[in-house]
């Protein structure tokens, strides 16, 4: 795939497939922020971890995100506490900043190179979301005593977008924006350093028993935990939380290096930038000055033939003035979505653990469901259960990837993007 995250990733190491018998306390399936993250806060902790990865590691959406780093939830506080109470809506809130510490903790601790920079800004496309958008800042100040965000009125856009296409945005600053696959090959390198036994191209094939046995084509592992860390991957391999998500697959497109001053011009303070579309479009800066733009996306298997010419209409909506810029890559990757747009935590059996469904937000919060994991099964269990008992629906239709209903649901809403 012609990713840019791949084209400007340093050699990382790779690791044989599963051969034979292993015991472990804990297997973990798949390798993104959540297994990765799952495993070294374990492996922290003392226990034997082996995570086995059907492809490569990262090779799912944690190699191929936007990388933005955002503060909150899927799902805006008010709504938040009107549906769940203040309790539950205070430790969301605080969950999700610890989330986006989490990221940086990390990377200061284990020296992860990976293009980090600070501040998000939420756009508004139509005139009516600006007064969403400046409610939305007011309750954080006064219920949430968050002050680390300002509402930019139309006059001021100019300060930190060059484009006429928007109306008003929120500007957070203690959100920030990374490389992912960078972030995620340092989660790696920290999670091997730390005793993690990592096995590639193993793909799970069943498992069962308590202890749990975990089979692929070659070996299998014996362990006291499992974790299903496979969020819009996962397929048909637990049928019991089949119905919860579903797979999403959205598209990126990265430019050729542009000039300190184009750059400028189009993001003038260097932040991840997204907007209030439905299907969003999110963009940001890479670490070379190219414009990483995401936008687009699509409910079936496969992606379209040509995804360059697939995004890039978009990206000309809010910067017409790159018409004649040239686009070096264009790649996509699966996401899981959940209903509420909040994500499905739980646990099959007591030992089974899933961690899945951050509907676009998975980059604070799949790294810190690593860490509430960790906490979890060392017998600290409180955090994880506000995160588990949060009421989750299943779509019509029912199972993964037979959701005809939904696919109306999503195409109906962004068609409404367009009026
Ligand atoms: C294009 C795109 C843009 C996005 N942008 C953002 C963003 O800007 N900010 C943000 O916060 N979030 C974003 N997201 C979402 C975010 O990337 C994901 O939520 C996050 O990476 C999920 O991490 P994960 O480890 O749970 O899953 P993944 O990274 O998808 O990893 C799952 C892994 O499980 C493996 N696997 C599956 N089945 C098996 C099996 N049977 N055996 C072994 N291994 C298996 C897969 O091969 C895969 O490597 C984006 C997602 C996409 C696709």
């Amino acid at each position: 795939m012609d990713s840019y995250y791949t084209a400007s990733s340093p050699a990382r190491p790779s690791f044989k497939p599963l051969d034979g018998e292993e015991v472990a306390d804990i297997c973990i399936v798949g390798a993104g922020y959540t297994g990765l993250s799952s495993a070294l806060h374990l492996a922290k902790r003392g226990y034997k971890v082996v995570l086995l990865e059907a492809e490569t590691v990262a090779f799912g959406a944690s190699g191929r995100n936007g990388g933005h780093v955002g503060t909150g939830m899927n799902m805006d506080q008010q709504d938040i506490e009107r549906r769940f109470g203040r309790e539950v809506a205070h430790s969301l809130w605080n969950m999700s900043l610890e989330a986006v510490d989490t990221v940086k903790e990390l990377i200061s601790d284990h020296d992860i190179d990976c293009d980090l920079k600070y501040g998000g800004v939420h756009l508004a496309h139509k005139p009516g979301y600006c007064k969403e958008l400046e409610e939305d800042i007011a309750f954080l100040q006064k219920r949430y005593n968050f002050n680390d965000i300002e509402y930019i009125h139309r006059n001021r856009l100019k300060e930190i977008i060059g484009s006429d296409a928007y109306y008003g945005a929120q500007w957070d600053k203690a959100s920030l924006h990374l490389h992912p696959l960078k972030y995620a090959v340092g989660l790696l390198k920290a999670a091997v350093d730390a005793g993690v036994t990592i096995y590639e191209h193993s793909r799970v094939q069943s498992y069962s028993g308590t202890p749990v046995v975990v089979k692929t084509a070659t070996g299998q592992i014996t362990a006291t935990d499992l974790i299903l860390a496979c969020n819009g991957y996962i397929e048909g391999l637990e049928p019991k939380i089949n119905g919860y998500i579903m797979p999403i697959n959205n598209f990126i497109i990265a430019t050729e290096p542009l000039s300190a001053e184009v750059s400028t011009s189009l993001i003038p303070k260097d932040t991840a930038m997204e907007d209030s579309r439905f299907v969003i479009n999110y963009w940001k800066l890479s670490g070379d000055n190219r414009l990483i733009f995401g936008g687009g996306e699509n409910y079936r298997r496969g992606f379209p033939s040509d995804i360059k010419g697939f995004v890039q209409p978009n990206m000309l909506k809010v910067y017409p003035q790159l018409a004649n810029t040239q686009i070096d890559y264009g790649w996509g990757g699966t996401l899981a979505v959940t209903l509420n747009r909040l994500p499905h935590f739980g646990r099959i059996n007591g030992n089974i653990w899933h961690l899945h469904g951050y509907s676009g937000h998975g980059v604070p919060t799949a790294t810190f469901a690593g860490k509430l994991v960790a906490e979890a099964i060392s017998g600290k269990h409180e955090r994880f259960d506000i995160m588990a008992n949060l009421p989750s629906g299943r779509f019509p239709g029912g199972t993964l990837l037979r959701w005809p209903g939904m696919v109306a649901g999503m195409l109906y809403y962004a068609m409404r993007d367009r009026i």
